[in-house]
């Protein structure tokens, strides 16, 4: 099963080109990463797929299982299974996270055509889902990410996935910061998640992230496009030898 197919996807951002013609395809149980240097797009892409206004598509086509992705609202492709952990606010004083995750588990449910959860059903489900990111419940009493710390924030950014058991799954590493005890969070989440059915992107500049995930495909993504595509072990071979020779082997293309 094909869950998203990317075409020849370009991209400008106030003009400015960044994607230039960018092509992938991602099956159910599959787990891709996207590595690259910075600057490559890789934020960008991210960004597209989420639907962020900011961006422009230029030319090419996006399918999430066959239907057009970047004919759907931002928040049509949340509710349809495509799960972009930074496409939720950062922080909402007021609004604890455990009213937060019930609203959005709802309108997945809505939108499926099911009746909302029984209060005390969520509570049995949302239980369940905290052990697998080892989360305290008084987390849940919290704030959104109201004085959360890194790590928090990431706990609970699976905690999200884990209880909206997204078709698939895009994680932008963006956060330099991300300490080791962040990045085994991420990794353990995304491995408990990942089944036959669904698929993951993880977009990261870290190979050590790797050392705890083991993707099915390594991307190399430089300006704006898929240069090289192998199994896991290009990860290796990319943080023994850096990106600069995937650019020049590939500089025709470029
Ligand atoms: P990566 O995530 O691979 O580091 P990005 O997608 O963040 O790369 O950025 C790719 C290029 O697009 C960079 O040159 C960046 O400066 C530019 N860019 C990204 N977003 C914007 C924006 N909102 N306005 C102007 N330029 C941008
Ligand atoms: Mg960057
Ligand atoms: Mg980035």
């Amino acid at each position: 099963q094909i869950i998203l197919s990317v075409r020849d996807l370009t991209a400008t951002v106030d003009g400015n080109s960044i994607l230039k013609g960018l092509n992938l395809e991602v099956k159910a149980g599959e787990v891709h990463a996207i590595m690259g240097p910075n600057g490559s797009g890789k934020s960008t892409f991210s960004k597209v797929l989420a639907g962020h206004p900011a961006y422009e598509i230029t030319g090419g086509e996006v399918t999430f299982l066959g239907q057009s992705l970047l004919e759907m609202e931002p928040e049509e492709r949340s509710l349809a299974g495509v799960f972009l952990a930074f496409q939720y606010p950062l922080e909402i004083p007021g609004v604890s996270n455990l009213d937060f995750l019930r609203v959005a588990y709802n309108a997945r449910l809505k939108h499926q055509g099911l009746e909302e959860i029984d209060t005390f059903d969520f509570e049995d489900l949302i239980q369940e889902k905290l052990e697998v990111v080892k989360m305290n419940p008084s987390f849940l009493e919290r704030s959104l990410n109201e004085g959360f710390s890194g790590g928090e924030k990431k706990r609970n950014e699976i905690l999200q996935m884990a209880l909206l058991e997204p078709k698939l799954a895009i994680l932008d590493e963006t956060d330099s910061g991300l300490d080791i005890d962040a990045l085994k969070i991420v990794a353990d989440g995304v491995n408990q998640l990942a089944s036959p059915d669904n698929a993951t992107i993880l977009i990261t500049h870290y190979q050590r992230l790797l050392n705890y995930i083991e993707p099915d495909f390594v991307h190399v993504m430089a300006a704006g496009r898929i240069l090289m595509t192998g199994g896991k072990e290009l990860a290796l071979e990319l943080e023994e030898r850096g990106y600069d020779w995937v650019v020049e082997e590939n500089v025709a293309e470029v």
